[in-house]
Protein backbone atom coordinates (compact mmCIF):
# COMPACT_ATOMS: atom_id res chain seq x y z
CA UNK A 1 0.00 0.00 0.00
CA UNK A 2 2.79 2.49 -0.09
CA UNK A 3 1.55 5.57 -2.15
CA UNK A 4 3.73 6.48 -5.33
CA UNK A 5 2.06 8.90 -7.04
CA UNK A 6 -0.76 11.54 -6.53
CA UNK A 7 -2.13 12.98 -9.94
CA UNK A 8 -5.13 16.11 -9.24
CA UNK A 9 -7.93 16.40 -11.17
CA UNK A 10 -10.77 18.92 -11.71
CA UNK A 11 -14.36 18.07 -13.73
CA UNK A 12 -16.93 20.29 -14.21
CA UNK A 13 -19.96 18.70 -14.74
CA UNK A 14 -23.57 20.29 -15.80
CA UNK A 15 -26.24 20.69 -13.21
CA UNK A 16 -30.13 20.04 -13.54
CA UNK A 17 -31.76 22.51 -16.72
CA UNK A 18 -28.37 24.16 -17.06
CA UNK A 19 -28.62 26.48 -13.54
CA UNK A 20 -30.43 26.46 -10.63
CA UNK A 21 -29.88 28.95 -7.64
CA UNK A 22 -30.74 29.28 -3.58
CA UNK A 23 -30.89 32.31 -1.51
CA UNK A 24 -26.80 32.88 -1.90
CA UNK A 25 -25.64 30.64 -4.87
CA UNK A 26 -25.85 30.37 -8.40
CA UNK A 27 -24.43 27.91 -10.14
CA UNK A 28 -24.05 26.20 -13.85
CA UNK A 29 -22.00 23.05 -12.84
CA UNK A 30 -20.69 21.00 -9.82
CA UNK A 31 -17.07 21.12 -9.19
CA UNK A 32 -15.49 17.87 -8.44
CA UNK A 33 -11.97 18.52 -7.46
CA UNK A 34 -9.77 16.01 -6.57
CA UNK A 35 -6.83 13.83 -6.57
CA UNK A 36 -5.96 9.92 -7.23
CA UNK A 37 -3.43 8.24 -5.43
CA UNK A 38 -1.44 5.27 -6.59
CA UNK A 39 0.37 2.45 -5.00
CA UNK A 40 3.12 0.75 -5.87
CA UNK A 41 0.66 -2.23 -6.58
CA UNK A 42 -0.81 -0.41 -8.77
CA UNK A 43 -4.29 -0.02 -6.80
CA UNK A 44 -5.75 3.54 -7.67
CA UNK A 45 -7.97 5.63 -4.63
CA UNK A 46 -10.26 8.29 -5.91
CA UNK A 47 -11.06 11.29 -3.44
CA UNK A 48 -12.78 14.81 -4.13
CA UNK A 49 -14.40 17.66 -2.68
CA UNK A 50 -17.23 19.27 -4.22
CA UNK A 51 -17.31 23.26 -5.58
CA UNK A 52 -19.25 25.45 -7.71
CA UNK A 53 -16.76 25.01 -10.64
CA UNK A 54 -15.37 27.92 -10.38
CA UNK A 55 -11.79 26.99 -12.00
CA UNK A 56 -9.74 29.65 -9.83
CA UNK A 57 -10.25 28.61 -6.36
CA UNK A 58 -10.45 24.88 -7.97
CA UNK A 59 -6.27 25.40 -9.04
CA UNK A 60 -6.34 26.36 -5.36
CA UNK A 61 -7.42 23.35 -4.28
CA UNK A 62 -5.52 21.13 -6.59
CA UNK A 63 -2.63 23.26 -6.02
CA UNK A 64 -2.81 22.30 -2.28
CA UNK A 65 -2.91 18.71 -2.67
CA UNK A 66 0.00 18.67 -5.32
CA UNK A 67 2.69 20.56 -3.90
CA UNK A 68 1.38 21.01 0.01
CA UNK A 69 -0.08 17.56 1.05
CA UNK A 70 1.45 15.31 -1.90
CA UNK A 71 5.26 15.36 -0.81
CA UNK A 72 3.89 14.72 2.99
CA UNK A 73 2.48 11.13 1.07
CA UNK A 74 4.61 9.73 -1.26
CA UNK A 75 6.45 6.81 0.18
CA UNK A 76 4.07 6.45 3.22
CA UNK A 77 0.98 3.57 3.74
CA UNK A 78 -2.05 4.55 2.28
CA UNK A 79 -4.13 2.17 4.64
CA UNK A 80 -2.50 4.06 7.97
CA UNK A 81 -5.90 6.36 7.39
CA UNK A 82 -6.14 8.01 10.85
CA UNK A 83 -1.77 8.48 11.27
CA UNK A 84 -2.19 10.60 8.04
CA UNK A 85 -4.88 12.22 8.39
CA UNK A 86 -2.84 13.84 11.75
CA UNK A 87 0.29 14.10 9.39
CA UNK A 88 -1.33 16.79 7.12
CA UNK A 89 -3.89 18.46 8.72
CA UNK A 90 -1.54 18.80 12.23
CA UNK A 91 1.69 19.47 9.71
CA UNK A 92 2.22 22.68 11.65
CA UNK A 93 3.08 25.05 8.65
CA UNK A 94 -0.36 23.65 7.18
CA UNK A 95 -2.50 23.97 10.61
CA UNK A 96 -1.13 27.51 10.67
CA UNK A 97 -2.64 28.62 7.29
CA UNK A 98 -5.60 25.87 7.69
CA UNK A 99 -8.00 23.72 9.13
CA UNK A 100 -10.51 25.63 7.45
CA UNK A 101 -11.06 27.00 3.76
CA UNK A 102 -9.11 25.48 0.86
CA UNK A 103 -6.73 23.61 3.18
CA UNK A 104 -9.43 21.57 4.45
CA UNK A 105 -11.41 20.86 1.35
CA UNK A 106 -7.86 19.52 -0.07
CA UNK A 107 -7.58 17.32 3.07
CA UNK A 108 -10.98 16.20 2.40
CA UNK A 109 -10.13 14.69 -0.94
CA UNK A 110 -7.75 13.13 -0.08
CA UNK A 111 -8.45 11.23 3.31
CA UNK A 112 -11.21 9.84 0.74
CA UNK A 113 -9.09 8.86 -1.85
CA UNK A 114 -6.97 7.36 1.34
CA UNK A 115 -10.44 5.60 2.24
CA UNK A 116 -10.70 4.57 -1.58
CA UNK A 117 -8.00 2.61 -1.25
CA UNK A 118 -8.01 0.86 1.96
CA UNK A 119 -11.75 -0.28 1.35
CA UNK A 120 -10.91 -1.36 -2.66
CA UNK A 121 -7.46 -3.36 -0.80
CA UNK A 122 -10.24 -4.96 1.45
CA UNK A 123 -12.26 -5.97 -1.81
CA UNK A 124 -15.28 -4.19 -0.03
CA UNK A 125 -17.66 -1.36 -0.18
CA UNK A 126 -16.49 1.05 2.55
CA UNK A 127 -20.30 0.82 4.38
CA UNK A 128 -18.37 -2.67 4.90
CA UNK A 129 -15.39 -2.00 6.09
CA UNK A 130 -16.37 0.28 8.48
CA UNK A 131 -18.31 -1.70 10.29
CA UNK A 132 -21.34 -2.99 8.52
CA UNK A 133 -25.10 -1.43 7.54
CA UNK A 134 -26.86 -0.28 10.30
CA UNK A 135 -30.35 -0.73 8.11
CA UNK A 136 -32.07 -3.01 5.61
CA UNK A 137 -32.76 0.41 3.66
CA UNK A 138 -31.74 4.15 3.48
CA UNK A 139 -34.32 6.41 3.00
CA UNK A 140 -34.00 9.64 0.49
CA UNK A 141 -34.78 13.15 0.13
CA UNK A 142 -35.01 14.91 -3.00
CA UNK A 143 -33.60 18.23 -3.15
CA UNK A 144 -33.17 18.70 -7.01
CA UNK A 145 -37.12 19.86 -6.86
CA UNK A 146 -36.75 22.64 -4.60
CA UNK A 147 -34.60 25.16 -6.07
CA UNK A 148 -35.83 28.89 -5.14
CA UNK A 149 -34.89 29.33 -9.21
CA UNK A 150 -38.01 27.30 -9.34
CA UNK A 151 -40.92 29.06 -10.52
CA UNK A 152 -44.10 28.19 -8.40
CA UNK A 153 -46.11 26.32 -10.71
CA UNK A 154 -43.17 24.61 -11.75
CA UNK A 155 -42.05 24.13 -8.05
CA UNK A 156 -45.50 22.31 -7.24
CA UNK A 157 -45.64 20.14 -9.89
CA UNK A 158 -41.75 18.90 -9.68
CA UNK A 159 -42.75 17.89 -5.86
CA UNK A 160 -45.76 16.35 -7.08
CA UNK A 161 -44.05 14.19 -9.78
CA UNK A 162 -40.61 13.25 -7.70
CA UNK A 163 -43.89 11.79 -4.49
CA UNK A 164 -46.35 10.56 -7.28
CA UNK A 165 -43.91 9.18 -10.23
CA UNK A 166 -40.48 8.70 -7.97
CA UNK A 167 -41.72 7.62 -5.26
CA UNK A 168 -39.79 9.70 -2.71
CA UNK A 169 -41.79 10.33 1.07
CA UNK A 170 -39.30 13.35 1.65
CA UNK A 171 -38.37 16.73 -0.35
CA UNK A 172 -36.62 19.70 0.46
CA UNK A 173 -37.54 23.16 -0.57
CA UNK A 174 -35.41 26.13 -0.30
CA UNK A 175 -36.28 29.57 1.35
CA UNK A 176 -34.75 33.26 1.04
CA UNK A 177 -36.89 35.75 -0.69
CA UNK A 178 -36.64 39.13 0.38
CA UNK A 179 -41.07 38.87 1.17
CA UNK A 180 -41.16 35.89 3.41
CA UNK A 181 -44.46 36.13 2.34
CA UNK A 182 -43.66 34.48 -1.21
CA UNK A 183 -41.73 31.49 0.72
CA UNK A 184 -44.98 30.98 2.53
CA UNK A 185 -46.98 30.68 -0.24
CA UNK A 186 -44.87 28.92 -2.27
CA UNK A 187 -44.48 26.45 0.72
CA UNK A 188 -48.39 26.06 0.99
CA UNK A 189 -49.02 25.67 -2.30
CA UNK A 190 -46.42 22.60 -2.19
CA UNK A 191 -48.02 21.12 0.84
CA UNK A 192 -51.45 20.79 -0.80
CA UNK A 193 -49.83 19.13 -3.93
CA UNK A 194 -48.19 16.23 -1.66
CA UNK A 195 -50.43 16.15 1.24
CA UNK A 196 -50.01 15.54 4.78
CA UNK A 197 -47.85 12.13 4.82
CA UNK A 198 -44.74 13.53 2.87
CA UNK A 199 -41.90 14.89 5.22
CA UNK A 200 -40.90 18.52 3.68
CA UNK A 201 -38.15 19.78 5.22
CA UNK A 202 -36.76 23.85 4.01
CA UNK A 203 -33.57 25.30 3.65
CA UNK A 204 -32.49 29.23 4.11
CA UNK A 205 -28.79 28.89 3.11
CA UNK A 206 -28.10 31.65 6.04
CA UNK A 207 -29.84 34.68 4.28
CA UNK A 208 -31.96 35.60 6.88
CA UNK A 209 -31.44 36.97 10.46
CA UNK A 210 -33.06 36.33 13.37
CA UNK A 211 -36.32 38.38 13.31
CA UNK A 212 -36.89 37.59 10.29
CA UNK A 213 -36.58 33.72 11.05
CA UNK A 214 -38.63 34.03 14.09
CA UNK A 215 -41.56 36.20 12.39
CA UNK A 216 -41.39 33.25 9.15
CA UNK A 217 -41.54 30.14 12.02
CA UNK A 218 -44.32 31.53 13.75
CA UNK A 219 -46.29 31.42 10.64
CA UNK A 220 -44.50 28.02 8.90
CA UNK A 221 -45.39 26.17 11.85
CA UNK A 222 -48.93 25.02 10.20
CA UNK A 223 -47.26 23.28 7.37
CA UNK A 224 -45.22 20.60 9.51
CA UNK A 225 -41.35 21.59 8.60
CA UNK A 226 -39.80 18.33 8.68
CA UNK A 227 -36.51 20.98 9.65
CA UNK A 228 -35.25 24.49 8.97
CA UNK A 229 -31.94 24.14 7.73
CA UNK A 230 -29.44 26.70 7.41
CA UNK A 231 -31.76 29.40 8.96
CA UNK A 232 -29.11 31.60 10.01
CA UNK A 233 -25.46 33.00 9.30
CA UNK A 234 -23.47 29.82 9.44
CA UNK A 235 -21.23 30.26 12.41
CA UNK A 236 -23.62 32.19 14.74
CA UNK A 237 -24.11 29.81 17.71
CA UNK A 238 -25.88 32.58 19.50
CA UNK A 239 -28.87 32.79 17.27
CA UNK A 240 -29.35 29.41 15.88
CA UNK A 241 -29.56 28.43 19.89
CA UNK A 242 -32.12 31.71 20.56
CA UNK A 243 -34.18 30.40 17.09
CA UNK A 244 -34.46 26.87 18.37
CA UNK A 245 -35.77 28.07 21.67
CA UNK A 246 -38.32 30.22 20.13
CA UNK A 247 -39.81 27.77 17.54
CA UNK A 248 -40.63 24.21 17.16
CA UNK A 249 -39.55 23.48 13.73
CA UNK A 250 -35.75 21.64 14.41
CA UNK A 251 -33.17 23.76 13.42
CA UNK A 252 -30.43 21.42 10.79
CA UNK A 253 -27.21 22.81 10.01
CA UNK A 254 -23.02 22.08 9.28
CA UNK A 255 -22.70 21.80 5.68
CA UNK A 256 -20.70 24.77 5.91
CA UNK A 257 -18.62 23.70 9.43
CA UNK A 258 -15.07 22.64 8.52
CA UNK A 259 -14.27 20.58 12.34
CA UNK A 260 -15.59 18.64 14.84
CA UNK A 261 -14.85 21.28 16.77
CA UNK A 262 -17.47 24.06 15.47
CA UNK A 263 -20.60 21.20 15.76
CA UNK A 264 -19.42 20.45 19.53
CA UNK A 265 -20.28 24.16 19.86
CA UNK A 266 -23.28 24.18 18.04
CA UNK A 267 -24.41 21.09 20.39
CA UNK A 268 -23.36 22.30 23.59
CA UNK A 269 -25.18 25.17 22.98
CA UNK A 270 -28.89 23.26 22.15
CA UNK A 271 -28.63 24.95 18.34
CA UNK A 272 -28.99 22.10 16.25
CA UNK A 273 -31.51 19.25 16.08
CA UNK A 274 -30.20 17.44 13.05
CA UNK A 275 -26.26 17.30 12.24
CA UNK A 276 -25.48 17.54 9.20
CA UNK A 277 -21.54 17.16 8.64
CA UNK A 278 -20.28 17.15 4.67
CA UNK A 279 -17.69 14.90 4.30
CA UNK A 280 -16.21 16.99 1.96
CA UNK A 281 -15.60 20.22 3.81
CA UNK A 282 -14.82 18.25 6.97
CA UNK A 283 -11.29 16.70 6.87
CA UNK A 284 -12.38 13.80 5.16
CA UNK A 285 -13.79 10.51 6.19
CA UNK A 286 -11.62 10.41 9.72
CA UNK A 287 -13.25 13.94 10.75
CA UNK A 288 -16.69 12.97 9.25
CA UNK A 289 -16.57 10.06 12.00
CA UNK A 290 -15.96 12.13 14.55
CA UNK A 291 -18.93 14.37 14.13
CA UNK A 292 -21.12 11.40 13.70
CA UNK A 293 -20.20 9.56 16.30
CA UNK A 294 -20.28 12.89 18.62
CA UNK A 295 -24.35 13.40 17.36
CA UNK A 296 -24.58 9.78 18.04
CA UNK A 297 -23.24 10.30 21.80
CA UNK A 298 -25.62 13.19 22.06
CA UNK A 299 -28.66 11.34 20.70
CA UNK A 300 -29.42 13.45 17.65
CA UNK A 301 -30.02 12.16 14.03
CA UNK A 302 -27.10 12.84 11.19
CA UNK A 303 -28.67 13.86 8.20
CA UNK A 304 -25.42 14.43 5.64
CA UNK A 305 -25.43 17.41 3.32
CA UNK A 306 -24.24 16.35 0.01
CA UNK A 307 -21.19 18.28 -1.47
CA UNK A 308 -20.07 15.02 -2.68
CA UNK A 309 -23.62 14.18 -4.22
CA UNK A 310 -23.99 11.21 -1.62
CA UNK A 311 -21.16 9.17 -3.67
CA UNK A 312 -19.62 8.58 -0.66
CA UNK A 313 -22.20 9.65 2.09
CA UNK A 314 -24.33 6.52 0.99
CA UNK A 315 -21.79 4.39 1.95
CA UNK A 316 -21.09 6.67 5.32
CA UNK A 317 -25.38 6.33 6.27
CA UNK A 318 -25.91 2.57 5.42
CA UNK A 319 -22.63 2.19 7.86
CA UNK A 320 -23.89 5.04 11.12
CA UNK A 321 -26.30 4.14 12.72
CA UNK A 322 -27.49 7.74 13.98
CA UNK A 323 -28.17 8.54 9.79
CA UNK A 324 -32.15 7.48 9.11
CA UNK A 325 -32.00 9.45 5.62
CA UNK A 326 -30.00 10.99 3.31
CA UNK A 327 -29.48 13.75 0.35
CA UNK A 328 -29.95 12.60 -3.51
CA UNK A 329 -29.25 15.31 -5.99
CA UNK A 330 -28.87 13.74 -9.36
CA UNK A 331 -26.52 16.01 -11.24
CA UNK A 332 -23.07 13.91 -10.73
CA UNK A 333 -23.82 10.34 -10.11
CA UNK A 334 -23.52 9.27 -13.78
CA UNK A 335 -19.93 10.48 -14.25
CA UNK A 336 -19.03 7.11 -11.38
CA UNK A 337 -18.63 3.67 -12.23
CA UNK A 338 -21.13 2.96 -9.19
CA UNK A 339 -23.33 5.59 -9.24
CA UNK A 340 -25.05 7.00 -6.18
CA UNK A 341 -28.69 6.08 -6.88
CA UNK A 342 -32.18 6.15 -5.72
CA UNK A 343 -35.59 3.59 -6.16
CA UNK A 344 -38.67 4.05 -5.32
CA UNK A 345 -37.21 7.00 -2.34
CA UNK A 346 -34.29 4.41 -1.36
CA UNK A 347 -30.81 4.51 -1.90
CA UNK A 348 -29.46 1.75 -3.74
CA UNK A 349 -27.01 -0.08 -1.12
CA UNK A 350 -23.44 0.17 -2.95
CA UNK A 351 -21.88 -3.34 -3.89
CA UNK A 352 -18.48 -2.28 -5.51
CA UNK A 353 -15.27 -2.32 -3.56
CA UNK A 354 -14.31 1.16 -2.17
CA UNK A 355 -15.76 4.38 -1.42
CA UNK A 356 -17.72 5.03 -4.11
CA UNK A 357 -15.21 8.19 -5.62
CA UNK A 358 -14.02 6.19 -9.18
CA UNK A 359 -14.93 8.42 -12.21
CA UNK A 360 -15.43 6.62 -15.76
CA UNK A 361 -13.17 7.01 -18.08
CA UNK A 362 -16.04 8.86 -20.49
CA UNK A 363 -16.14 11.65 -17.36
CA UNK A 364 -12.55 11.60 -16.74
CA UNK A 365 -12.34 13.06 -20.76
CA UNK A 366 -15.45 14.65 -21.12
CA UNK A 367 -15.31 17.05 -18.10
CA UNK A 368 -12.01 17.63 -16.92
CA UNK A 369 -10.32 21.29 -16.81
CA UNK A 370 -6.84 22.48 -16.72
CA UNK A 371 -5.36 22.15 -13.60
CA UNK A 372 -3.11 25.12 -14.72
MG1 LIG B 1 -28.31 23.19 2.49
Amino acid sequence: MRITRIEPFILHIPVTGGSISDSTHRISHWGVVGAKIVTEDGLEGYGFTGTHADIASDRLITACIRDCYAPLLIGEDASETTRLWIKLARHPALQWVGRAGITQLALAAVDIALWDLKAKAAGVPLWHLLGGATKPKLEAYNTDIGWLSIPKDELVEGARMAVERDGFRRIKIKVGHADIGTDLDRLEAVRRAVGDHVTMAIDGNGKWDLPTCKRFCARAEALDIFWFEEPLWYDDVGSHAALARSTSIPVALGEQLYSVDAFRSFIAADAIHYVQPDVTRLGGITEYIQVAELALAHRLPVAPHAGEMSQVHVHLAYWHQATPLLEYIPWIKDAFAEPADVTDGYFLRPQHPGAGTTPTADALSRYAETLA
